[in-house]
Formats: structure tokens, C-alpha cells, sequence
């Protein structure tokens, strides 16, 4: 239930500025103010690893994309505030048509996905009708209802294993995971070109000089990553698998190749390991990747967002219908 009543001009700008431009004052207490609304209203804060800290410390539950779609397939909440991207918030509101869904920016996009484009990929797909198309997750809710079957990467080899061995794969939008799952699987599948910019941004000759910089750290990354990242890599996992070989590895010390913002929640998980995060191209003074995109929510806009109940993920019914189904089939071989 909304209580509070906003600016006509706010409104007005909201699809153009993708959040609600409302200045918050010095003197309110956004955490506790967030702790108070989502008590009120029946709220459930889903937050990605890739989140800033502040957000992922108020969230009911920090995750990654596999983890984010079978929490918000299961709650009970009456609004999900999604703090991540486009695409994981519209995969909330596929999933629970009947809930509002919030997202604190609406521009906060995803390179990745933004690499299908729609049309492209229908005229892809139909010079292929014999494949089976498995999309991973960071797409759009339009190539979700073109798909038979949707992945993370914490599933993908098995969904991949789960196709008949005489089907035809068809694999978007990301070549790099593609890549890295013909290796593991032997499958021989066609790989839409697209890439995370994050991911690809990493670069193998300060990672390696880094690498030198410290003999016994183990290089982590996420299979987003360009081949040449994978290949000097220790380990290769989603989000979840790499904070779990951080735990569990004997090593000291491990160099991160994702998002900077997991390097959060690994610091609470394994207080007494070095975690150094992965070099980019670019020299920036942290000297790691952070997503942009990610980046765009913040503590004040979750708390508006909560509040207000604005901006909303809308998906039309019949994409919502239609990108249902791959999103539950994945979710029911991941329970097995
Ligand atoms: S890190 Fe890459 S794949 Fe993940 S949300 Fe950002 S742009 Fe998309």
C-alpha cells in the first residue's frame, strides 16, 4: 500500500530519469526507515552479490542469479525489491505476476543482456529450427520467451547435460560461457556473440604480473571471463561456487576475476583471507571491475523505491506467459 503521495513533476520525469529524483534529507535515517517500511508493506529486499555493501547488509537475501530466481519463486512477500538489474527484476515479476515489483533504478541495464537484441535473435533463431535454444539468465524477458530453456552459470552444465545428446544447442547471449561449456560438456553448440563488458574487461597482463606479485594466491573467476582469464585459473564458477572455493580452500591468499562487489560478502564469509580483486584494462584507483550498472542503485533509491513503490518492472502477459517456461524448467532440474 502506497501512503505517500508524490510530486506531479517526479512522476513526470520518472521514465526518462528511471528513478524518483526526491532529494532525501540529512536528518532521515534510511536504514531505519527501510527496516520499517518493509515490515509495513509486507516487502522482501532480494540484493545481488554485485551490490554495493551498504545494500547488500539490508537485504533479506544476498545471492546470485540462480539463488535471486528460486527466492523470488518462493516468497511470500507482497513487494519485491529487487536491488540488481533489469533483467533479474523482470525475472521476479515472470515469476510473480500477481506482485509489484521494484527495482531502484529502472536504467540500471546489463551489457550482457543488451547484447541480444530481440529481432536479431528471432531471425538467429530461425535459420536454426532444429536447435534447442538455452539462454543464460542475463537477457531480456523477450529472448526468455524465445528460449526453451534458461541457465546460470551455477547450473549450466547440467542444463546443458540435460539436452539429448542429438539435439542441436543453440547458446546466447554470452560466447565466453558458451565457450567454456563446450569444453566442459564436449557439446558442439552455436554461440550468439555477446559479452559482459565487466567481464571482458579484465586483462590477462596485470593479472599475471599480479599473479607474480603473490606465487601462492589462486586465481578465481567467473566463467564470463575471456578464455585466456580462464585458462590461468584455479577455479571456475558462478558467484556462489567461487565464495564457497574461497571458504573452503586451504590457500591464504585468492585474486578475484568477477564483480568487484562479491568481494563484500567473501570479506564476511572468510574474515581472516586476503581477497585481491582482478586487474582491469583501464586504471582505474581501485584497480578493479566494478559493474556500472549494478552501481546505479544505492541505499537512498531502494529506500524511495520502498516507499513510493516506484519505478515498477512491467512485462506484458503474453512475453511473461511465454518466458514462464524455460524459467521453470530450468528451476525444476536445479532442484534435483
Ligand atoms: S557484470 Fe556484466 S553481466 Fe553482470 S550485470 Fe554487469 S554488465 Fe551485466
Amino acid at each position: 500500500m502506497v501512503t505517500e503521495t508524490l510530486p506531479a513533476a517526479v512522476v513526470e520525469a520518472l521514465p526518462k530519469k528511471g528513478f524518483l529524483n526526491i532529494p532525501v534529507g540529512k536528518d532521515v535515517d534510511v536504514v531505519a526507515e527501510i527496516n520499517r517500511l518493509r515490515k509495513e508493506k509486507n516487502a522482501v529486499i532480494l540484493a545481488h552479490y554485485y551490490q554495493e555493501g551498504a545494500i547488500q547488509d539490508i537485504a533479506d537475501y544476498v545471492g546470485d542469479s540462480l539463488g535471486l530466481s528460486q527466492q523470488a519463486a518462493a516468497t511470500q512477500a507482497d513487494l519485491i525489491v529487487f536491488a540488481g538489474v533489469h533483467f533479474m527484476g523482470e525475472t521476479a515479476k515472470i515469476l510473480n505476476p500477481d506482485k509489484k515489483v521494484v527495482l531502484p533504478d529502472l536504467k540500471a541495464g546489463c551489457s550482457l543482456a543488451e547484447s541480444a537484441e530481440p529481432n536479431a535473435f528471432r531471425a538467429f533463431k530461425e535459420q536454426h529450427p532444429d536447435h534447442i535454444v538455452v539462454t543464460y539468465i542475463n537477457c531480456s524477458a523477450e529472448i526468455k520467451a524465445m528460449s526453451d530453456i534458461i541457465c546460470t552459470s551455477a547450473n549450466a552444465e547440467k542444463i546443458v547435460n540435460s539436452i539429448p545428446k542429438d539435439k542441436p544447442i543453440i547458446f546466447a547471449p554470452d560466447k565466453n560461457l558458451g565457450r567454456y561449456l563446450i569444453k566442459k560438456t564436449g557439446r558442439d553448440m552455436l554461440l550468439w556473440e555477446g559479452a559482459c563488458i565487466v567481464h571482458e574487461a579484465f586483462a590477462i597482463d596485470k593479472l599475471l604480473d599480479l599473479a607474480k606479485q603473490h606465487p601462492h594466491a589462486r586465481i578465481v573467476a567467473h566463467p564470463e571471463s575471456e578464455d585466456h582469464i580462464l585458462k590461468v585459473a584455479h577455479y571456475i564458477g558462478s558467484t556462489t561456487g567461487m565464495i564457497n572455493f574461497v571458504k573452503n580452500d586451504p590457500a591464504q591468499e585468492f585474486i578475484i576475476a568477477t564483480e568487484a562487489g562479491i568481494l563484500h560478502q567473501m570479506a564476511k564469509e572468510v574474515p581472516g583471507k586476503d581477497l585481491i580483486p582482478a586487474p582491469s584494462h583501464e586504471d582505474n584507483t581501485c584497480a578493479c571491475s566494478e559493474c556500472a550498472f549494478m552501481r546505479m542503485n544505492t541505499l537512498e533509491k531502494l529506500y524511495l523505491c520502498l516507499k513510493y513503490e516506484l519505478p515498477e518492472i512491467q512485462v506484458p502477459e503474453d512475453i511473461r506467459r511465454k518466458a514462464l517456461v524455460p524459467i521453470q524448467r530450468m528451476l525444476e532440474i536445479s532442484k534435483s
